[in-house]
């Protein structure tokens, strides 16, 4: 259940209410927004009417919803007002701004990833993605350049005002990910890794957690929660296409899921048309299509030569056609009241 306190209510009130929470032995989870204060209630209890009224009956609360979802926190009943994810250098997941991550699948040299950088950032985007701990399907496959690679993606980052979006794999390396990402992403095949769930969201930095290859809409949002009650509140949901039957297309990019998203929770929601498609050519009209539909972002893979890439080329837009995909979403970030990041200038 979720208690929701009125906007007047003070401190000494809110601790009252998690103290009747913790003598009921159940765990109380507090979230300030701007307007009032909500304390959730995760446990079981075996007397819930009972303790609905005594929430009800108690000074400074204004209402006590039931919540029978198995996901509380990320929920709209939790939480009203959409949340907004800020980075460090002023990206926002959820702002008026699009957040645009561009970058190639892995992080292969120094020069290719200063190369797609400096390229990116003077077409608009405002995040680099790049992966240094790969989740290959075969273990023969390039793993990635891990460490070397983080520093690598900082470096390039930092270089033209970029933030880092990077994929964390394993529990182990959440820390040391952690320490050059402003972002951690969790990859589609741990989008129910428990373990690793949990200790993203320890790690308090924001969390781009990505649908599972063929996991339901609750599923993920359940996964989001496992990131919130660990300590996270700033995740991003990205949605990159389920498995389907169709071997014309990579994955099936659920777009239906933006909007259904937006009723069902609080929480940004990104796509990737690269993976979403696996088809180089179908990357900008989706990209178009996601805006269209309401998409708080997008992350794209960019590569300066896909035919010479580790992972993913067919997938990848060279640097020009990245550009010209920005060009073109301008007008339709427009036409729904978003704006695309400020290009940089050519350094
Ligand atoms: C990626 O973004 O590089 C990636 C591996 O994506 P996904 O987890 O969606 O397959
Ligand atoms: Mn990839």
């Amino acid at each position: 259940m979720i208690i929701v306190m009125q906007s007047t209510a003070t401190e000494a009130e809110v601790e009252a209410v998690t103290a009747l929470i913790a003598a009921s032995r159940l765990t109380s989870h507090v979230s300030r927004g701007s307007e009032r204060t909500i304390v959730g209630v995760i446990g079981i209890s075996h007397d819930k009417e009972t303790l609905l009224g005594q929430f009800a009956e108690m000074s400074g609360v204004e209402s006590v919803v039931p919540i029978s979802k198995s996901y509380k926190l990320v929920s709209r009943e939790g939480r009203d007002e959409p949340t907004i994810v800020r980075l460090p250098n002023g990206v926002t997941f959820g702002g008026e701004t699009l957040a645009i991550a561009a970058g190639p699948c892995s992080v292969e040299s120094r020069e290719q990833i200063f190369a797609t950088a400096a390229s990116v950032a003077r077409s608009g985007a405002n995040l680099l993605r790049g992966g240094a701990f790969k989740p290959r399907t075969s273990p023969y496959a390039f793993q990635g350049m891990g460490l070397e690679g983080l520093t690598i993606m900082r470096d390039a980052a930092d270089a033209h005002g970029l933030a880092v979006v990077t994929e964390v794999l394993d529990v182990r390396d959440v820390e040391t990910v952690a320490a050059y990402a402003d972002i951690l992403q969790i990859g589609a095949r741990n989008m129910q890794n428990f373990g690793l769930l949990r200790e993203a969201g320890a790690a308090r930095k924001p969390v781009l957690l990505k649908r599972g290859i063929a996991a339901t809409i609750e599923e993920w949002l359940m996964a989001a929660e496992y990131v919130y009650v660990a300590g996270s509140h700033d995740i991003v949901l990205c949605e990159r296409g389920i498995r389907s039957y169709d071997p014309m297309t990579r994955n099936l990019l659920d777009l239906t899921a933006v909007p259904l998203l937006r009723s069902l929770t609080h929480l940004p929601v990104i796509v990737d048309p690269s993976h979403g498609t696996g088809v180089r050519a179908l990357v900008a009209p989706m990209s178009l299509a996601a805006v269209a539909v309401g998409a708080d972002g997008l992350i794209v893979e960019v590569h300066p030569n896909p035919a010479t890439a580790k992972s993913d080329g067919p997938q990848s837009l060279t640097l020009p056609l990245f550009a010209e995909l920005m060009d073109r979403l301008d007008p339709v970030a427009r036409a729904v009241g978003r704006r695309l990041p400020a290009k940089a200038f050519a350094v």
